[in-house]
């Protein structure tokens, strides 16, 4: 065998697999609507670009940056933490990296010893759980019910907890879900986590694309105990439009996160120099284009929801954040005698050129997720085709 075991025991990304396909049969020449994306499908502002063509012309390119982040950076995401969360994180306590994506498999290879459990509720982000075993340690599920809003409570990971348990993961608003933990709750499972001295990863990546009203909360704002325990991870990819620019970060103990810069340097040595660039302009300029992409996200939203709401066998909680639709099709796979969630979404592919990612990889075999990330007319004119879908093949 010329794999290794490691490898095989861990999954591709499906989002990023089933965005690879449609973009595949799109290039192919077949009329294919792409709800699988998880970028925004805006341009980066042009401040940003434009900070990072001055980097290129006056040579920023030629050395490597500390392995944590460019210093000027780490001020720029105090600034954030000033702005968003409400306190200051001093440079020790900052990391920058290749995405937020690396900073959670860093996070995770610095805390986890072989065995020690991950509590991630469900439906979850694909890679968590991956990214658990690829640290050797163990993912374990708890059920965010959709009759409570893809949310878990106290009792349920109360019930989870064991001797082995490390790190309650919370990610509010939710990637699939687009649900969010109120203050109540997250100072609920703060508190207990404080209490049984487990960690918390906090995946924020979404809290500043929240919609009609919701309040987002950080859990590591609610207390200075649960702010000790608590490891912030956060982006630019979602709220700036900045995906392809691979800059995440993540703040919290100094301990921890110098041994997440311990990992980055044996691993990407830092990320590219000139995204750097941009996000020192991203985070300290003009704000008013994301502000004004948010709007746009709200819009699609509000239009699409009741569509989506309204075609028969789907059953569709309406998100407060991020820009995914996770409805439950138990009802319109019965209707249409498909009986996994994988034929029913290969079916709409081939038939309707709708391509959705199937919600078996987030934990949730009966849902599919929808991205609203893309324009209007593409999201409407699938909203259409999967009605037609369903009704042809009843
Ligand atoms: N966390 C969640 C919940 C996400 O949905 C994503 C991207 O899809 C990430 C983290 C990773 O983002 P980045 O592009 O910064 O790696």
């Amino acid at each position: 065998m010329i794999l290794s075991d490691f490898v095989n025991g861990i999954e591709e990304s499906v989002t990023l697999a089933a965005a690879a396909k449609a973009k595949e049969l799109k290039a192919a020449g077949h009329d294919v609507l792409i709800l699988t994306v998880g970028e925004p499908d805006f341009p980066t502002p042009t401040n940003i670009n434009t900070a990072a063509k001055k980097a290129i012309d006056t040579g920023k390119t030629s050395f490597y940056t500390p392995a944590s982040g460019l210093p000027e950076l780490k001020k720029a995401v105090n600034k954030y933490f000033e702005d968003f969360y409400g306190y200051s994180v001093s440079p020790k306590e900052v990391i920058v990296t290749s995405g937020a994506k690396f900073a959670i498999y860093a996070f995770f290879m610095s805390v986890l010893n072989k065995g020690d459990e991950v509590i991630i509720p469900t439906p979850y982000w694909v890679s968590y759980s991956d990214q658990v075993k690829m640290a050797s340690g163990v993912p374990v599920f708890v059920e965010g019910r959709q009759e409570n809003d893809f949310k878990v409570t106290l009792e349920q990971v109360e019930a989870a907890r064991t001797d082995k348990t490390k790190v309650l993961l919370i990610n509010s608003p939710s990637n699939p879900s687009g649900m969010i933990y109120t203050e109540e709750e997250l100072r609920e499972l703060g508190n207990w986590a404080v209490e049984h001295n487990i960690l918390i990863l906090s995946d924020d990546i979404y809290h500043r694309l929240v919609y009609n009203g919701s309040k987002t909360t950080m859990i590591s704002t609610i207390s200075d105990e649960i702010r000790k325990q608590t490891i912030v991870i956060n982006g630019l990819s979602k709220s700036y439009s900045m995906t392809g620019w691979r800059i995440g970060f993540a703040t919290g103990n100094p301990e921890i996160i110098a041994a997440m810069a311990k990992i980055a340097s044996q691993t990407t040595s830092n990320p590219t120099a000139v995204a750097q660039y941009a996000a020192i302009e991203a985070i300290n300029g003009d704000q008013s284009v994301v502000d004004a992409m948010r709007g746009r996200f709200e819009e699609r939203l509000n239009t699409i929801y009741p569509i989506l709401n309204e075609i028969p066998g789907i059953e569709v909680v309406k998100p407060q954040g991020a820009f995914y639709l996770f409805p439950n099709v138990k009802g319109a796979m019965e209707m249409t005698g498909y009986d996994n969630v994988t034929d029913f979404t290969d079916a709409l592919l081939e038939k309707e050129g709708v391509a959705l990612v199937t919600g078996d990889g987030f934990g949730a075999p009966e849902n599919v997720r929808l991205s609203y990330a893309t324009d209007m007319y593409t999201i409407l004119e699938a909203l259409d085709r999967i009605k037609r879908f369903i009704e042809n093949n009843t």
